[in-house]
């Protein structure tokens, strides 16, 4: 049956790879993100420049579209999942479409026996995505108008299809699916099957989306008339080997993300399609506790044309640690090919390829894929067909199927692709799996956002980061989980401070970078623009939340106001709430706050909660709660109120204090306190910086 499997493989890569491509060398299968757009954008290889997504299906012979409107990768990569299922289980003529590079105003016109499908991340407070914005405007505008009619249900004819990505610790709960479902609805769309939402906040968004799917696939078959079928794996991208290039060879891409790296000629604008790579300049520890690190980084921008304001976010593009790409490569066999070099081809046209090629095995697994996350069970299901021998498939598809098997065996232990692949082999290794399915089913590497811990007034050319490693023991693995880019920061920091060969608990990254083009400390970053500001009068008091490394952005601010003050401005009243375990152990930036407190006078206060040192735990909520009183009459003098830090727990419950602070203070009930805080929040008066 395997070997069927793979004659069915190969002989779809035959029938759909160029002839040119059949002659050079031997295909491996296809790729990920096949439909993703960044690197192919970078790269100017975008399929088609058709805005006009109806023109595209036709020309393409597609009848399924899934837009994705993503942020951090996962509502993409459900799209692409969604669209090989339809694909291999009902035979849909799939494409996976990202938002932005679509217009709406036709989808009045699109032919009734096509589907469209959604998949919408809700982003920070209710917002869409980067690349969901324009549609989310358009689709729930006031005036939406279409191209030909003018009715009240212009989309009489749109069948669709809707999954959200949110997470209930945020108020706005999967309002990007909500909101856009309804105006879909309003405007006469047909929706099939549930409007689907995973709730990341609950941990169980994979769940969610698996439990959706299958009654959708049901109501979508019944409606379009679709035949279920026997599921083929079917690759999207032929891989073919350049045995005439050597990883040498000047014009293969050994991790540059785009063809301007490659070249040496990068430049800006620099943004999630192109990295800048920046100096480090200073980089130490902030904690005072052997088993735990807090970075503090200074990332240099002067060379670049980006530009920051205080309160806004860098981007950091991480690399793989040594051993896991070596584990991943062991697993597959593949480690005497690490430094072969192949392309990636699109075999189909709505494909994309995401990364540049032609590159090499290693790079694709150190630079592009996400091999470190929790590894999904849908994904074990399609690769069970590849298994070793018979007794491992088995097991792999009763992983893929048992959600109770999966929680218990591989789920709870947050074991990652590599760690599962040889759990249930057994360490042998799995020859069959074309690497496409990899490319296909990994998330993309996706760069971290840290919240800037500097002012752009006091050093506009400097970026602040204050990143807490991760490096957590969790029950039942032999060996801590250690984050991805913390660590990677971590041996940079090392490196930065004299340690030629820095190996962080035990991990080594390709620190020079490609070709050693990262000499000297360079890290590759962009800045993404926030809404988490001060207020643009300074004397305007504000009150300040930020535990832990919440404290970043709030570090930026107290800077930007003690400077203010230092030349003369009348600069208001500035309430710093921040916690952390012990006073000697991780109280971030300590002797810096005397400096502040030095320009800002008595107008700034720091209060101050350690959990750890009492017998009683006492976290900032608490100390917000004693400083009622004054927190009410700055709030009445418009004061502005800032969170930042965790999501799940700390600022819903800053936001439950606050109310009842209101309602005690003011005397009125608490949900008159909850109103006004929700009517703080929409006047930009409460902001939240938290993940
Ligand atoms: P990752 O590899 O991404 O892992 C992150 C977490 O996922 C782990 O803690 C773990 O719980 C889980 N996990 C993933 N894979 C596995 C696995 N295989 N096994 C077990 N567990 C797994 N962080 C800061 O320190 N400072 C900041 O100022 C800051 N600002 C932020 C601002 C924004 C807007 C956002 C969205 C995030 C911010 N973060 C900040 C968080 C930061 O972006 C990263 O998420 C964090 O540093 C962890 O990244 P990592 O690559 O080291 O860990």
């Amino acid at each position: 049956a395997q070997l069927d499997t793979l004659d069915i493989i190969v002989l779809s890569v035959i029938l759909l790879g160029t002839a040119a491509y059949l002659t050079k060398g031997k295909y491996w299968g296809i790729t990920k993100d096949p439909y993703a757009a960044s690197f192919a954008n970078a790269n100017g290889l975008k399929a088609g420049k058709t805005r006009n997504i109806i023109e595209k299906m036709d020309e393409s012979g597609k009848n399924c579209v899934i837009f994705y409107g993503s942020q951090t990768g996962t509502a993409e990569d459900y799209a692409s999942r969604l669209a090989k299922e339809g694909k291999s289980r009902y035979g849909l003529e799939t494409m996976v479409a990202d938002l932005e590079d679509y217009d709406y105003e036709n989808l009045d016109v699109i032919p009734e026996d096509k589907v469209v499908m959604f998949v919408l991340a809700t982003y920070g407070e209710g917002e869409p995505t980067d690349n969901a914005v324009d549609f989310y405007e358009f689709i729930t505008g006031e005036d939406v108008s279409f191209s030909e009619s003018s009715d009240d249900t212009p989309l009489g004819n749109l069948n669709y299809v809707a999954f959200g990505l949110g997470n209930n610790t945020y108020e706005h709960y999967n309002s990007m699916v909500r909101n856009v479902d309804k105006a879909l609805e309003k405007l006469g769309g047909h929706r099939i099957g549930a409007a689907g939402e995973g709730d990341d906040g609950a941990g169980t968004m994979e769940e969610d989306f698996l439990a959706w799917k299958d009654p959708m696939w049901a109501a979508l078959a019944e409606k379009m008339g679709l035949e279920e079928r026997e599921a083929v794996y079917e690759p999207i991208f032929g891989i073919v080997e350049r045995d005439n290039l050597t990883k040498d060879s000047h014009e293969v891409y050994l991790g540059e993300p785009n063809k301007m790296h490659l070249e040496g000629t990068a430049k800006g604008p620099f943004n999630a399609h192109n990295p800048y790579i920046a100096p480090i300049t200073e980089s130490r520890e902030l904690f005072s506790v052997k088993d735990r690190n807090c970075l503090h980084m200074e990332i240099d921008i002067s060379g670049s044309n980006m530009t920051y304001q205080t309160g806004d976010h860098i981007a950091i593009w991480p690399t793989n640690p040594g051993h896991e790409v070596d584990l991943f490569l062991n697993i597959l066999g593949l480690e005497n090919k690490k430094d072969t070099v192949i392309s990636v081809k699109a075999l189909e046209p709505t494909a994309k390829v995401p990364f540049p090629t032609p590159t090499t095995f290693d790079a694709i697994i150190r630079y592009h894929l996400e091999i470190g996350a929790p590894v999904s069970r849908q994904f074990l299901g399609t690769l069970a067909a590849f298994a070793p021998d018979e007794s491992v498939k088995a097991e792999m598809a009763k992983l893929g199927s048992d959600k109770d098997y999966f929680q218990d065996k591989i789920s709870k232990n947050h074991y990652n692709i590599t760690r599962t692949l040889s759990l249930v082999s057994n360490g042998k290794s799995w020859t069959n799996i074309p690497f496409s399915a990899f490319i296909e089913g990994l998330t993309k590497l996706q760069p971290r956002y840290y919240s800037i811990s500097s002012s752009s007034v006091v050093q506009p050319k400097k970026i602040s980061v204050t990143a807490v490693v991760e490096n957590q023991l969790i029950p039942g693995r032999v060996d801590p989980f250690k984050g991805v880019a913390t660590n990677y920061l971590l041996a940079l920091k090392q490196k930065q401070n004299g340690d030629p060969n820095p190996e962080p608990f035990g991990e080594t990254y390709e620190i020079m970078g490609p070709r050693n083009k990262y000499d000297g400390i360079h890290v590759p970053v962009h800045v993404r623009h926030s809404n988490f500001k001060l207020p643009s009068d300074p004397s305007k008091p504000v009150i300040l939340v930020g535990p832990g490394t919440g404290v970043a952005p709030m570090r930026g601010f107290v800077q930007e106001r003690a400077k203010q003050a230092a030349s003369g401005e009348d600069v208001g009243r500035t309430l710093l709430f921040f916690g952390c375990r012990k006073r000697n152990e991780d109280f971030l930036y300590e002797s810096e706050w005397e400096e502040y407190k030095n320009a800002l006078g008595d107008n700034f206060e720091m209060i101050t909660a350690f959990s750890r040192e009492g017998a009683k735990k006492v976290y900032v909520q608490h100390r917000l709660k004693e400083k009622a009183q004054e927190i009410n009459e700055l709030l009445l003098k418009k004061a502005y109120i800032y969170v930042c830090g965790d999501a799940a727990n700390m600022a819903r419950e800053v936001n439950t204090v606050l109310a009842q602070i209101i309602a005690e203070q003011r005397g009125v009930p608490e949900s008159k306190g909850e109103e006004i805080v929700k009517n703080m929040r929409a006047a930009n008066q409460y902001q939240e910086d938290v993940w």
